[in-house]
């Protein structure tokens, strides 16, 4: 059987994990399982036993019946199995029925409470734990939910990045807010894998969206499957056949992400990269010396901190450069915005005698 703990030491292959949303019964989970298994790159079988609806009138997950039939298909097919848990309940009996790896989902993993009585019903057990991303992005509850497991002695933990509830419409279902597992990931220190489906929410843009995943170097994909798609109880529109899948994966670049053989080509650039990044540095400090300077003006004659016309006029002047140096505007105005802010503090500071 694929070996997951040998993954997370090396995490030298994307991680690809399939099955369908929901287990609905046993020839949809068994015709899946079987197509899956006949694909080398799927290493882990997925399927929701319990499933957080919207409604209470929707399919809501098998329950323990379904536990059997994956454990049946673990069996059949030697892949190792997955489920989406959300009460200590549901993590007692997953771990009844030899479930291989857990994931707390979306609407689970925004609440603190849930999150700490499933560390608490966790502790002391050796199985890989994947965290979803909340549906707001927020970065330091996704993080504070590994902390309560990595404080539970959960050792095996990665994070699963399904996009975010936008108050627009977009052409996603959830949108992807790449910048947010990027941040994750570095804080984190865990592996991120992509769930595609749940970002897309639809099968068309899954192949974009899962190379883009691998382009910007996640650890692994998400993809649900299910045998007949257009039957399925749960995310119809976004699960697509194994057959599907089997070409998704054909047609996947998966670039390298430091190998070692072509590395060493870039250590002179990233000297050049390191040496501009200390005179920004020493730069950034020559601007908070001055700022403070002004803070110490500004104290003297009575004058606020915040220059509401001259912030303006200066942020706009910036623009006008960065756009004839060809500088991507939102990139020049949010590293203006923080050293505003950075300047504003430094100032206030200054005012209420805290700088001395
Ligand atoms: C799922 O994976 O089927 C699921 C319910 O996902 P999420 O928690 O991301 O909505
Ligand atoms: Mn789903």
């Amino acid at each position: 059987m694929f070996d997951l703990i040998s993954w997370f030491d090396h995490r030298d292959t994307p991680l690809i994990i399939s099955g369908p949303c929901s287990v609905e019964g046993e020839e949809q989970l068994m015709e899946t399982a079987k197509a899956l298994a006949a694909i080398p790159e799927v290493k882990i079988l997925r399927g929701g036993i319990w499933k957080p609806r919207t409604r209470p009138q929707s399919f809501e997950g098998m329950g323990e019946a379904g536990l059997s039939l994956l454990k049946m298909a673990k069996q059949e097919t030697g892949l190792p199995i997955a489920t989406e848990i959300a009460t200590p309940q549901h993590v007692d009996l997953a771990l009844k029925y030899g479930v291989d790896v857990l994931w707390v989902g979306a609407r689970t993993v925004v609440n603190p409470f849930s999150v700490q009585l499933l560390a608490d019903a966790l502790r002391g057990t050796e199985v890989p734990l994947f965290v979803k991303n909340p549906i707001s992005p927020d970065v330091q509850l996704w993080l504070g939910a590994i902390e309560r497991f990595r404080k539970a002695g959960i050792k095996y933990l990665a994070g699963i990045h399904r996009g975010f509830q936008y108050y627009r419409e977009t052409a996603f279902r959830n949108l992807p807010m790449w910048e947010v597992p990027i941040a994750f990931a570095r804080l984190a220190n865990v592996p991120v894998v992509t769930d595609v489906s749940h970002i897309c929410g639809n099968r068309e843009l899954l192949l974009l969206t899962a190379q883009k995943a691998l382009d910007l170097a996640c650890d692994g994909l998400m993809i649900e499957c299910h045998h007949c798609p257009s039957k399925a109880l749960t995310d119809a529109r976004q699960q697509i056949t194994p057959n599907q899948l089997r070409k998704l994966l054909d047609a996947l670049v998966v670039r390298s992400k430091e190998n070692p053989s072509v590395i060493s080509g870039l250590v002179t650039l990233r000297g050049e990269l390191d040496d501009i990044d200390d005179e920004l540095l020493q730069l950034l400090t020559r601007r908070m010396n001055v700022s403070a300077q002004i803070g110490q003006y500004k104290k003297r004659h009575n004058m606020t901190v915040v220059q509401m016309d001259r912030w303006k006029k200066s942020l706009a002047d910036h623009l006008v450069m960065a756009d004839k140096l060809g500088l991507d505007a939102e990139m020049v105005t949010a590293v203006f915005e923080t050293i505003h802010q950075a300047s504003i503090r430094k100032q206030t500071d200054v005012l209420n005698n805290r700088d001395d």
